[in-house]
């Protein structure tokens, strides 16, 4: 029988898995010798013993543990050494490091079991976890993964959990963050004025009486804080709402178990099996008319957002409370959520009755990560963050050189390309506040550190006054430009695997274009190298600036100006506004600005229908104009239609006739739910008809949408539909999000790319 020996090299996400322990068990049940260790690379074995049984270890490793991934094992022979002891050894330290660390994970079937045990040592225990769960990014401080370099480094293990720790054959060998009611984190209750109102055991239902009886109270979870409250409470919400100055943006709800999900909603094994992944998201899912949940959980939207705890404390508490409970971000609308103690106790403070707290330190914030199911493309993920964050994706062209990309203003989020891959972070949120601008440059840092990656170039939006990009500029590297919509086409093609060139049709609110003027309805042939504006929507006066987007009658006002004429627009101008008249005055001076926006173009339809003048969050207008058309089949819808004009340098989508069409719907008594879905309908196949016409005009057989617009699932059918009766692929999302919370790993793909194409294809 010929003996040899053999080094394996196995990368991906193999560290923080039980990965390991996986090895040494396969190979001591194989009576092999060597030993397993890990590096900066991943990990490494080195063992030696009969040959069939080497090759039944290397097949035994493509099935590895549930949450680790195997990328890639190479193997090379060495000289046998002999000896009889297979060993794990000690973690290496030092050396840059671009290892994947692991996203966090909700509380395995396991620990849940044993915490519902009187009889184990960790009942009720709120930080229990072991190798298959618990909290991994959101704890990290640097690479490799290991105890001392994660907040849990201040505990000190007990003997037991020690045992437990260095017992290779034990579930939680290894398990960094392993704690127990002896030696870990303890739960704590203040109330309003920070005083101590119960501790540990009696913390959880002292925090469900003040919850039963309408209570505010902050929750310390995985990533960051959250606000708890009642969903069941309409008094209770409402003072929410008033507290966080959040008018009508939805709030996510966690239930006990997926009976209670069953009941809010009419869920598809789809939905299930999202809500139940150890990722743990938001899944937005179609509510039951007549829920039992308050109206002032999600008010005017078809959907809610789900979710099951995924922590023990949220299980501790959700169960114990025995109802839903609306879980919203720690935060005043739009700041970063909070994750820092004090932080918390100053920003939150303030907003509740009580918080509920512990003193493991979250080192990193992370939202949840929010999820729609896509007949087209199955989970589409909206925010990419808390169980996602930092995996990485891969490239569809190796990077040239190590890029670092800081993302759009609004739902921001930055990500870092080296080699093959792109590592994204978490959701950093609205830089227009000020308090996140920290929050920023924190994720920055937090990506370098934890893949040890040196950037080499910065990538950002084209947009001179973005937050991010003055931090892009104040840093001594070459520095990449990336407009807007051709980072959102970008972040598409990685999300497709695909390197173009392809038609994108880029549709969102705004942009920052080529020429200066505000973009947002853009059609561009495009690959990871450069793109040509080869179409857009029919450009309007934009009246206000940001205010246009807050208000949508001012929209509604400049489009029917331009579709029906002045007359017909004074007509209609009294029932938008009173100061309908001096923003008709703005729209026709020479001086404003023109927008091809299709999220304001969506905004005006909204306001034309009567179905929203104002809105408190972006996107509101266009949400509510899309669950107008819910209850209209898709086949039923009239069938209107805009018109395509190709008589310019560029395809002009204009959607005059459309608009008319509703202007025409407002004095009559035809339904909001057919307005809404006869624009859907018409905007879409023309929208499908210009794609089509650039495709074959420049011989390109694929179209990728993409962009925040393209969230809106009812447009996204009609022109998929459309284009692919003509023969085109379409390319759509799903692990990158649509909106301009991928535009940090377009601008990744596409400065990547440049620097590879510089260097002659050789990465540097
Ligand atoms: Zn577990
Ligand atoms: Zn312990
Ligand atoms: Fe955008």
């Amino acid at each position: 029988m010929a003996v040899a020996r053999r080094r394996l090299c196995i990368s991906g996400v193999v560290q923080g898995v039980g990965f390991r322990p996986f090895v040494y068990r396969q190979a001591v049940s194989l009576g092999l010798s060597g030993f397993v260790g890990n590096d900066q690379d991943g990990v490494f074995v080195e063992v030696e013993g009969p040959v069939a049984d080497l090759d039944e270890l290397e097949a035994r490793l493509r099935h590895p543990p549930p949450l680790a991934a195997v990328e890639s094992v190479e193997t090379s022979s060495l000289d046998v050494v002999g000896g009889s002891d297979f060993i794990i050894l000690p973690t290496r330290h030092g050396g840059p490091a671009a290892v994947a660390v692991p996203a966090d994970l909700a509380t395995c079937s396991a620990c849940l079991a044993e915490m519902c045990d009187p009889t184990d040592r960790r009942f009720e225990y709120p930080f229990i976890n072991c190798t298959d769960c618990g909290p991994r990014y959101t704890i990290i401080e640097a690479v490799p993964y290991a105890r001392e370099r994660t907040t849990m480094s201040a505990f000190t293990m007990c003997d037991a959990c020690r045992a437990e720790f260095e017992d290779p054959m034990q579930r939680r060998f290894h398990a960094e963050p392993i704690a127990c009611p002896e030696c870990g984190p303890r739960l704590v209750l203040y109330d309003s004025d920070g005083k101590t109102v119960a501790a540990e055991a009696t913390a959880v239902g002292a925090a469900v009486d003040l919850l039963d009886g309408g209570g505010i109270i902050a929750v310390k979870g995985l990533g960051g804080y959250h606000l708890a409250v009642d969903a069941q409470n309409q008094a209770a919400l409402l003072k929410l709402r008033q507290r966080k100055a959040r008018d009508d943006k939805p709030f996510a709800v966690m239930v006990p178990d997926l009976e209670w999900a069953r009941r809010i909603s009419a869920m598809t094994a789809a939905h299930e099996a999202a809500l139940l992944s150890v990722r743990r998201p938001i899944v937005l899912t179609p509510r039951r008319d007549g829920t039992c949940l308050a109206d002032a959980v999600a008010p005017n939207l078809i959907e809610v957002g789900v979710l099951l705890p995924y922590t023990p404390l949220h299980h501790l508490l959700v169960e114990r409370f025995g109802r839903p409970l609306v879980m919203t971000s720690g935060n005043l609308t739009d700041e970063p959520i909070a994750h820092d103690d004090d932080d918390a106790a100053q920003r939150l403070g303030p907003l509740v009755d009580a918080m509920l707290t512990h003193d493991r330190p979250i080192r990193v914030r992370a939202d949840d990560s929010v999820v729609r199911i896509s007949p087209a493309t199955g989970v589409q993920l909206l925010r990419r963050s808390r169980g996602w964050a930092p995996e990485s994706l891969a490239l569809p062209a190796s990077a040239g050189w190590p890029v670092i990309a800081v993302g759009a203003q609004l739902k921001n989020t930055v990500a870092l390309a080296a080699g093959a891959t792109v590592v994204v972070s978490h959701h950093v949120g609205d830089l227009d506040h000020l308090a996140a601008h920290a929050a920023f440059t924190a994720a920055v840092d937090h990506l370098v550190a934890l893949t040890g990656v040196r950037p080499a170039a910065v990538a950002h939006d084209l947009h001179p006054d973005y937050r991010s990009t003055s931090y892009a500029m104040s840093l001594d590297l070459p520095s990449v430009a990336v407009q807007h919509h051709h980072a959102h086409v970008a972040s598409c093609l990685v999300d497709n695997g695909v390197a173009g060139p392809v038609v994108g049709v880029a549709f969102d609110g705004f942009g920052y274009g080529r020429d200066g003027a505000p973009w947002g309805g853009e059609l561009l042939i495009a690959d990871l190298y450069g793109f040509q504006r080869v179409g857009h929507i029919r450009g309007v006066p934009l009246p206000g600036g940001d205010r246009a987007a807050r208000e949508p009658w001012r929209m509604a006002l400049a489009w029917a100006l331009e579709s029906g004429g002045r007359d017909e627009a004074a007509a209609i101008g009294p029932a938008l506004d009173p100061r309908w008249e001096p923003v008709l005055g703005l729209i026709e001076s020479a001086g404003t600005p023109t927008t091809t926006s299709a999220g304001r173009l969506f905004d005006a339809a909204a306001s034309l229908v009567g179905l929203r003048h104002y809105v408190s969050y972006e996107g509101q207008a266009a949400m509510e104009f899309e669950a107008a058309a819910h209850s209209v089949a898709p086949a039923d819808a009239p069938r209107w239609s805009a018109c395509v004009d190709d008589s310019g340098d560029t395809v002009v989508v204009d959607p005059r006739p459309l608009i008319r069409q509703l202007m025409a719907g407002m004095g009559s008594r035809e339904p909001i739910s057919a307005l809404s879905a006869g624009f859907h309908f018409g905007l879409g196949r023309t929208v499908a008809d210009a794609a089509a016409l650039v495709a074959d005009r420049h011989g390109i057989g694929s179209v990728a949408l993409t962009g925040g617009v393209f969230q809106n699932m009812r447009l996204t059918e009609v022109v998929s539909e459309r284009l692919m009766e003509r023969g085109l692929r379409v390319l759509l999302h799903s692990h990158v999000p649509a909106n301009d919370g991928g535009i940090s790993v377009g601008q990744a793909a596409i400065a990547a790319a440049l620097g590879a194409q510089e260097s002659g294809g050789t990465p540097a």
